[in-house]
Order: C-alpha cells, then sequence, then structure tokens
C-alpha cells in the first residue's frame, strides 16, 4: 500500500499537536485559526490513509461507502485548502471584513464539496498501487487549486498589511501545495498532496505558531512580540482594552543593588502571576505589561502590585539595609484614550520613556490631556524633521563682547527652525525633543556645518572675530563618532580649529564621561576649545571643572542676574571667578541685560559679556552689519 507519506504526515501532525498543546497561548484569533487547520489537514490525512485501505480491502466492504469514503477524502482535501485560506486572511482583513469574506469563500466550498459527492469517481487498485480518478477528481483539482491560487494571490498582494514572514510563510506552502498536485496529476500513483497539506503545517508551526516564539523563558509570561499581536488582536475584534506597564527599570529606590535587584525582580513576577483577570507579557528585562478588559480590572491589579510597594524591601539575608523601591506604572484605560492598538502600544512607549524623564512620579495614567501632549510633541518632531529637510535650520549669531579689548571677539551660533510662514520657532521649543529621539545629531551636524560655512563664506575675523562658539548637546558628546565627524567637516570647509569653541554643559560631563573625555581630547588635539557652558544652573559641580579640559566657564543668566539681587550669590559669582581665573580659564557672564549690569562685572574681571544689552541673537547678515559698526 502506498500509504507511507501520509502516515508520515500523520506523525508530523501528531508530534506538532503534542508540542503545541504543551504550551500555554496567548488566545488569538490566528492561533485558533491555526488549530482549526491543522485539526482539518489530520482529518484530510486519516481519511486519505483510510480511502487506501479501503481500496486495497474493496471485495470486503460495499462499493458505495468505498465510493463515498473516497469522495469525503477529496472533500476534506478542498476543506484543507479552505482552512489555509481562513488562516492567511487573519491578516489581509480587518475582522468584520474577514467573517463576510470567509462566509462567502465558505458557501463556494460547500458547493464545491456537493458537486464532488455528485459527480462519478472511479477507483484503480493494481498490487501496491491504488488511486482514484474521474470527473469528482476532476473537481477536487479544480476547487483546491482555486483555493491555492486565491490564497497565493491575498499573500502576495502588496501593501495589504500583511506580515511579511507571515505572508512568506503561507506562500511556501501554497507552493509545495501546488508543485505536490502537479506532480500527482502527472503522476497519479504518487499520492503527495495529504504529506504536502502536513509539511505546510509543519512551516507555519515553525515561522509563525510555535507558542514557545511567544513566551518569555526566564517567567514564563508571553513576550514582547505576543503582547503587541495580543493588543491588536484585541483592538481587531473591537473588544475593550486596558493595558498596564509596570516598570522596575531605574526604580525608584533607596539603594538597589543588583542582587537584591534579581529577588526582588523574582517576587515581583510571583506577584504578577497571582494577578486575576489579565494577561501577562514580560515587555523587556525589567518590565512587564498587563492587558485587561476594561480599567476596573486594571485599577485592581495596580492596587494589588502597589499595595507591596508600600512596605519597605525587606531582605531575609542580614545586615542588608531595607529598600524602598517604587516601579513606574504607566495605565491606558479602556475607551477612548487609544483609538486604535497602534495608539495604545506608541502611548505605553512613549509615556514610559517620559516618566523616565520626570522621576517625581511613579503613575502615569493616560488621559486626553497628556495625549494632546504627546500630539503636540509628535507634530513637533514632524516639524523638525520637515524643516531639516526643507532646509529651514537656521543659525543666529549672539555677540559676546571682550571687556579687556573692549571689541566683539566672540558669537553664540544659537539654532532657530523657520517655520513656513517665516516666523522662528526658539531652540527651547524643539532641542530637548530632538535630544529625545536621537534627531539632535543630525541637527547639531547641520548646525556646525552651518558655521563653518558662514565662516569660510564671510572670513569674520576680518571684522576682529576671534573664535564661534557652537553648542553641544549631551546626546551629541555620548556619540564616539562626534569627534571624527566635526574634525571632517572642518576639514571640508578648510577651517582654521582655533576659530572653533563647542559648549558643553554639565550634564554632559557626568553622563558617559569617557566617551566625552575622548571626543574632547581628540578635538582638543585638532585645534578646538572648549566651554562649559550654564555654569551655575543649579547642578554645578566644582569638581568637574577642576577635571574637564574646559578653557571658558559661561555664567548661567540666572546666575549674572542673581548676582545684582542677593549678596550671596555675589560672593558665590565673585569667589567662582577668582577661582576660575586661578585655574586660567576665562569667564563670560551671559544674560546681561543693562549697562549697570556690564559695569559691575567689567569691574568683577570677568572676561566676557553675552547679553540682550549689546545684541539678541540676530541673522547672519545682521551680525556682520553689527560687527561693521561696532568692531571697525
Ligand atoms: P544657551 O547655550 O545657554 O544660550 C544662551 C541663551 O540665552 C540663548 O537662548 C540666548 O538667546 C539667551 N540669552 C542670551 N542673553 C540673554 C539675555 O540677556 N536675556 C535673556 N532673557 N536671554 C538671553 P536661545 O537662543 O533661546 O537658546 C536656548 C538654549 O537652546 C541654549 O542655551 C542652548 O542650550 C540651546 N541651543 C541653542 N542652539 C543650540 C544648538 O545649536 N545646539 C544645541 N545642542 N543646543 C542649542
Ligand atoms: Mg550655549
Ligand atoms: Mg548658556
Amino acid at each position: 500500500m502506498n500509504i507511507q507519506m501520509q502516515v508520515c504526515g500523520l506523525i508530523i501532525l501528531l508530534l506538532i499537536l503534542y508540542f503545541y498543546k504543551r504550551q500555554d497561548t496567548v488566545g488569538l484569533y490566528t492561533e485558533a485559526l491555526f488549530r482549526r487547520a491543522l485539526y482539518t489537514c489530520m482529518g484530510c490525512l486519516v481519511l486519505d490513509i483510510l480511502s487506501v485501505i479501503l481500496i486495497v480491502n474493496q471485495d470486503r466492504f460495499p462499493g458505495l461507502l468505498v465510493r463515498a469514503e473516497c469522495k469525503m477524502y477529496l472533500v476534506s482535501l478542498v476543506g484543507t485548502g479552505y482552512a489555509a485560506l481562513v488562516y492567511a486572511c487573519a491578516d489581509v482583513f480587518s475582522l468584520t471584513k474577514m467573517n463576510g469574506f470567509v462566509k462567502r469563500m465558505g458557501f463556494a466550498v460547500a458547493a464545491v464539496g456537493v458537486v464532488i459527492f455528485l459527480l462519478p469517481i472511479h477507483i484503480y487498485c493494481e498490487g501496491r498501487n491504488v488511486y482514484t480518478y474521474g470527473s469528482a477528481c476532476i473537481a477536487t483539482y479544480i476547487g483546491a487549486v482555486t483555493l491555492i491560487l486565491v490564497t497565493l494571490f491575498y499573500t502576495t498582494k502588496q501593501g495589504n498589511g500583511m506580515n511579511p514572514g507571515r505572508s512568506r510563510a503561507i506562500r511556501t506552502w501554497m507552493v509545495i501545495w501546488l508543485v505536490s498536485a502537479v506532480i500527482q496529476l502527472l503522476n497519479s500513483q504518487v499520492l503527495l498532496v495529504g504529506f504536502a497539506g502536513a509539511l505546510g503545517i509543519f512551516i507555519l508551526f515553525f515561522e509563525l505558531e510555535n507558542p514557545e516564539a511567544n513566551i518569555d523563558r526566564k517567567t514564563g509570561f508571553f513576550n514582547a512580540r505576543a503582547f503587541t499581536d495580543y493588543v491588536k488582536y484585541k483592538y481587531n475584534s473591537g473588544e475593550e482594552v486596558a493595558g498596564m506597564l509596570v516598570s522596575l527599570d531605574n526604580a525608584h529606590s533607596s539603594d538597589i543593588r543588583i542582587e537584591h535587584m534579581a529577588d526582588i525582580m523574582s517576587e515581583v513576577t510571583e506577584l504578577i502571576r497571582r494577578i486575576p483577570e489579565t494577561k501577562k507579557f514580560k515587555t523587556d528585562d525589567r518590565e512587564f505589561s498587563l492587558v485587561f478588559d476594561n480599567t476596573e480590572q486594571m485599577e485592581r491589579a495596580y492596587n494589588m502590585i502597589n499595595s507591596r510597594f508600600q512596605r519597605e524591601w525587606l531582605e531575609e539575608v542580614e545586615n542588608i539595609t531595607p529598600v524602598s523601591l517604587q516601579p513606574y506604572y504607566v495605565m491606558v484605560p479602556s475607551g477612548r484614550v487609544a483609538d486604535n492598538a497602534d495608539e495604545m502600544l506608541g502611548f505605553l512607549r512613549y509615556f514610559r520613556a517620559h516618566i523616565i524623564d520626570n522621576p517625581e512620579s511613579h503613575v502615569n495614567v493616560i488621559d486626553e490631556n497628556s495625549v494632546a501632549k504627546k500630539k503636540e510633541r509628535d507634530a513637533m518632531l514632524a516639524t523638525i524633521v520637515t524643516a531639516m529637510e526643507e532646509d529651514r535650520v537656521e543659525v543666529f549669531f549672539q555677540p559676546i563682547y571682550s571687556t579687556h579689548t573692549k571689541k566683539f571677539v566672540s558669537a553664540e551660533a544659537l539654532v532657530r527652525i523657520r517655520r513656513e510662514d517665516g516666523s522662528m520657532i526658539p531652540p527651547g521649543m524643539f532641542i530637548p525633543i530632538a535630544e529625545e529621539t536621537g534627531l539632535i545629531v543630525r541637527l547639531g551636524e547641520r548646525v556646525f556645518e552651518k558655521v563653518c560655512k558662514f565662516i569660510t563664506e564671510h572670513a569674520p575675523e576680518q571684522y576682529g572675530v576671534e573664535y564661534i562658539e557652537i553648542n553641544l548637546s549631551v546626546v551629541q558628546c555620548e556619540a564616539k563618532s562626534l569627534a571624527k565627524c566635526y574634525s571632517d567637516i572642518m576639514d571640508r570647509y578648510k577651517i582654521n580649529p582655533a576659530f572653533i569653541n563647542l559648549e558643553i554643559t554639565e550634564s554632559a560631563s557626568i553622563v558617559m564621561r569617557k566617551t566625552l573625555l575622548d571626543n574632547m581630547k581628540a578635538l582638543i588635539n585638532y585645534g578646538v576649545s572648549f566651554s562649559l557652558d550654564d555654569f551655575g544652573n543649579g547642578q554645578s559641580n566644582l569638581n568637574y571643572i577642576v577635571d574637564m579640559p574646559v578653557h571658558i566657564v559661561k555664567f548661567d543668566r540666572d546666575m549674572t542676574q542673581a548676582y545684582f539681587v542677593s549678596e550671596k550669590a555675589r560672593y558665590v559669582l565673585q569667589a567662582a571667578t577668582d577661582m576660575m581665573q586661578g585655574l586660567g580659564l576665562k569667564v563670560v557672564a551671559e544674560g546681561v541685560e543693562t549697562a549697570e549690569q556690564l559695569r559691575e562685572l567689567e569691574r568683577l574681571g570677568i572676561d566676557y559679556i553675552q547679553g540682550y544689552y549689546f545684541s539678541k541673537p540676530i541673522e547672519t547678515n545682521q551680525y556682520l552689519d553689527f560687527l561693521k559698526v561696532k568692531n571697525l
């Protein structure tokens, strides 16, 4: 009997079923459809084997029964094709659209089934060779091949939003099926089709439906991939969804040590395991995401987790100080907050990053207000991107006055974005967003390039300018490529590096100190000098200044202004100036707005003055005019 292939196929499917059943599944629609395809294919193989057995022993069974069984097998073959199509469609259509399509196709398949039963079938059996032929078989071929072609069409159609991995796996199955059908048509003794169906299920299982791929090994919760799929599925099926993210990354604590953290994580995992009414996902190293059917369930879960964090985290081990710890929560209530899955996932991700920036609050419940803020930020992000594309990023210059030479020997380059209507967006509105998204790296390069271009084109040294100061963001300083990139730009514009002074802030010297220092050293070797910007704005630490290879220190506007209102501030500024100058550094006072302030700071011995008293930041041409009038 030539049933080896079918038996092999059946064994493969039984193994898949065994592995599948051993794992927890997320509860996605596609999982149900996959199971349906698996069972249909198994049924088809069983009927295939049974039909061969019946044919070989046909003298012992009524002819009608044998033929009816053979026809049932043929119908199940079309049924498997239909199950494959339905599975493929889950990604192609929305659920409501899919239901309509699947129903129509279902009627057509049922009609083909009836036709197969009505048409005659012939049986060939000689020794070990067994097969069927006749118009019922031809109808089966037409039905199955049509289904395969429709599936291929939908999975190949561009832009249908289908995950490329999914469509590839399904297409492979369809092609295997088509090839085996052609082989069987040409050589009817090779009964390949049933086995090819099993192969298809095998491919789907390994590529897409292996439940293990959705599981986080350590906790046994579902993983980030399953989380995305599940949220999409919930929205797609029109169900209510509430989502909560619990993050212990950068969690607030008086004293967390690494070994502590592992214990805390395993206790939190157990705590979360006990939460009822939710699907649990481990979406990052120290992060859990929970999906609920409504906000009330989510609130109950929050209370449950939070009550544990109300107490201090006491270790059983002796001599360990109790740790008080607060995770971050981001909650998206069900209802109108997020209209679709992508929006909800975006909110969770965005507000998680955001809450880390804002360590005072542990709980961020997303409401219309926060959504509006996020939208505003997204709009600003788009504005930055288009401004860069359309070259509407501009550099303004604010002249800097030397109290020694009484000339404007320098200027600070300050970035602006020109709106389409010609008005200007100040950097305070877009620099933080550019930093958060990493866009600052490209933006900073653009500014630097524009300054270099200005220097080569206008040769400001002819008006007595000695150097230009350009701001560097913390994020730029974290990039190892900074020094190379900036020296390449200076090479390209043939800039004398002594004309460039880069401003860094103290936050840059705290974050990624090593990379920053490497960058600074390389650039100093190249010939560039550095300033420490915003000194006195609250984070100042004198140790850093002593250690940093800077040449100039710039007093923040608040510090300059405080000098004129508080006696304490006056002593601090005086002492700081003495100390800096003692270290051989030059000092700039920013934010000088009146003649009286200028006189007082000059008397104090401040080297350079920058402020509205002389000029606000101005456009290139205005700056050149300013220099011509004031310096020549
Ligand atoms: P900053 O580097 O401390 O620049 C000085 C800021 O103080 C400028 O604001 C300047 O217009 C303002 N200012 C100067 N003198 C006075 C004064 O007398 N009174 C008042 N009220 N303000 C004064 P601007 O241009 O809005 O820039 C704000 C901040 O944006 C800058 O502070 C800097 O941190 C950042 N920024 C500007 N351009 C760039 C850039 O190209 N790259 C990076 N990374 N940051 C930049
Ligand atoms: Mg600055
Ligand atoms: Mg400053």
